[in-house]
């Protein structure tokens, strides 16, 4: 006898098998009297178990026709041919085990066509994510998390590890979540940043990391989160921020061709197409940027942050022009970070935002390596380069020019599938309102 859950794509169920146990939740019954059907689901898909109430032994159809949709059973029966399921094949039960019911009613319905709302979604996520359209989302994400490790590692990166408690932040004050570590004052990590540079001075050359960053953001929106998943890449023996731009390039390029061929399946349940946008991607400058929401009637002027609004009205212009995805580079340096270096003789910086779909992805830049015009920007930005200490030691003794990027996960995701939310592409997301489940 044949002993397996049933796997569709693969086709684990045959004409050829006689009697076989499959598992799963059952997802629907339907009682028409003389005959029953109950559709089991799994992981991969559905199959029929079919009950002609006088083939089956009647405590069997009883039970069996008693259960409740959602519960998590094992059925041994009979493999019959059959022209009316999707699969070709029913199954005619001799026995089941019932591993553990559900409770009713349903906090939420698993195929129910009917509209749930995110934060009903969100509380009852083991549910939700018996939703073959939810659980795709993920076998996307999974993907992309694959595709670049091999895009890195292609380009000789190694992938690295650094530490989420930290003394100090990287990204400003405002968004520092406070830990009491053994009485001191320390923080989450809101990026790998100061370590994966420090990491330039050891000669690892070219490093990337995928792992949590934390933000205290107050603000409720649809595309920041508390905690997010971040790939941060650093090189080192650059010449200009232009080299960092292009192995993103590469790995994006990389990762939207993997999952138009390797995430069909997925791609095909969520009702997902990719686009390869052309290469190589367009760069603007900061400046053009301005000028394009000044004509769109934003009045925007030099050193303000594009926001929200400013990124959707660039999106829909390089959308019509044929670009969902480009570069914003020459941001003033006022805006950016401390690690970020100055265009000489300008208010400008070596720093670039790659935005997708209307969206900030990613941001980046060439960093400033000499350890003097370091400390001046520290103290520009108002921070204590004492704070820095050990940060600052790995820029004293020969330190290599070097650039790198933070590219949000889960935005990436959200952009790939034009999902409404970050949200919907993060198993358990934290925002201002949200520790549980
Ligand atoms: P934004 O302007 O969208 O708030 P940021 O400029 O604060 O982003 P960076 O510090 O440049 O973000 O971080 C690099 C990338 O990390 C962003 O482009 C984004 O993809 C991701 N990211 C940053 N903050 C969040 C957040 N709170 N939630 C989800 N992703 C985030």
């Amino acid at each position: 006898m044949l002993h397996m859950t049933f796997v569709r794509d693969s086709g684990n169920i045959s004409r050829e098998d006689t009697n076989v146990t499959v598992k799963g939740w059952v997802q629907d019954l339907r009682n028409l009297g003389g005959i029953s059907f109950l559709t089991l689901r799994d992981r991969h898909g559905t199959i029929q178990i079919t009950m002609p109430k006088k083939k089956i032994e009647p405590a069997l159809f009883e039970s069996l026709t008693r259960l409740s949709r959602e519960s998590a059973i094992a059925v041994t029966g009979e493999v019959k041919e059959s022209s009316q399921t999707a699969l070709g094949v029913e199954i005619i039960p001799t026995s089941f085990e019932l591993y553990s019911e559900a409770a009713v009613p349903l906090p939420m319905g698993v195929v129910d066509k009917v509209n749930v709302e995110m934060d009903t979604r969100l509380n009852n996520r083991f549910m939700d994510l018996r939703k073959q359209e939810s659980k795709a989302v993920f076998g996307i994400r999974s993907l992309t998390v694959e595709l670049i490790s091999e895009a890195m590692a292609k380009k000789g990166f190694i992938s690295i590890n650094t530490p989420k408690i930290v003394a100090s932040g990287a990204e400003g004050g405002a968004t520092l979540f406070g830990v009491d570590y053994f009485g001191k004052q320390a923080y989450l990590a809101q990026s790998p940043q100061l370590y994966k540079q420090m990491l330039m001075s050891a000669g690892l050359d070219r490093v990337f990391e995928i792992g949590p960053a934390f933000r205290a953001e107050h603000s409720n929106t649809n595309r920041h989160v508390t905690e997010f998943i971040s790939f941060d890449g650093e090189m080192a023996w650059i010449d200009r921020a232009e080299d960092v731009m292009a192995v993103i390039e590469d790995a994006i390029d990389h990762v939207l061709r993997g999952l138009k061929e390797r995430g069909k399946n997925f791609l095909e349940i969520i009702g997902k197409e990719i686009t390869i946008p052309k290469r190589p991607y367009p760069v603007l400058t900061y400046s053009e940027c301005l000028t394009m929401v000044n004509n769109c009637g934003l009045p925007l002027k030099h050193g303000d942050d594009l926001g929200t609004e400013g990124e959707k009205i660039i999106g829909d212009i390089m959308a019509e022009r044929g670009s969902d995805i480009y570069f914003i580079t020459e941001y003033p340096e006022e805006a950016k970070p401390f690690y970020i270096m100055e265009k000489e003789g300008t208010d400008l910086s070596f720093s670039f935002d790659l935005d997708y779909k209307g969206q900030e992805i990613s941001s980046g830049g060439q960093r400033e390596h000499r350890y003097s015009e370091l400390v001046g920007r520290m103290e520009k930005k108002g921070l204590d380069p004492e704070d820095f200490g050990s940060y600052l030691d790995a820029f004293r003794y020969g330190m290599p020019p070097h650039g790198g990027w933070g590219i949000g996960v889960d935005r990436l995701v959200m952009k790939i599938l034009d999902l409404q939310n970050v949200r919907e592409a993060i198993l358990f997301p934290r925002d201002v309102n949200r520790l549980t489940p």
